[in-house]
C-alpha cells in the first residue's frame, strides 16, 4: 500500500492552508528585493495570487462539502464526513464506505474514480 487512508477534505484544507503560507513566504522572500522594484513586484502578485487560490480552494471545499455524506465513524464513535465511495474518518483515519460491495475490502482510493467491475 503506498498511499495510507486519510480524509480527503482534511487533505484539500492542508492544501490550501499550505497555499496561504507558500504566498506569504513568497511576498517576505519580496522584501529582500527591495532595491529591485520588478523582483518585488512579481514577488508580490505571485504571492498574492497564492493566497487569492487559496481562498478559491477553501471556497471549492464549502461547495463539495454540500455533497458529503456525514457518518458516525464505527471506530472513534465521532461524526465524520465521507466524500466519494470511499473515504477515511476525519479524526482516527479509520478506512470507511458507502458502498456494500467493497465492505471488507482494502482501501483503495481508486474505487473512487473508476466504477469496479464486479
Ligand atoms: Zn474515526
Amino acid at each position: 500500500m503506498a498511499l495510507k487512508a486519510s480524509n480527503k477534505i482534511n487533505r484539500i484544507r492542508t492544501f490550501a492552508l499550505s497555499l496561504v503560507f507558500v504566498g506569504i513566504f513568497i511576498m517576505y522572500i519580496g522584501i529582500f528585493f527591495r532595491t529591485s522594484p520588478i523582483i518585488m513586484t512579481i514577488a508580490m502578485i505571485l504571492g498574492f495570487i497564492f493566497v487569492i487560490s487559496s481562498s478559491v480552494v477553501y471556497f471549492w471545499i464549502g461547495m463539495i462539502s454540500t455533497s458529503t455524506v456525514q457518518v458516525t465513524c464505527p471506530n472513534c464513535n465521532k461524526t465524520t464526513k465521507i466524500l466519494g465511495r470511499v473515504d477515511a474518518c476525519m479524526y482516527c483515519d479509520e478506512p470507511l464506505t458507502l458502498d456494500k460491495t467493497l465492505e471488507g475490502k482494502e482501501f483503495d482510493s481508486a474505487y473512487n474514480r473508476k466504477h469496479t467491475k464486479s
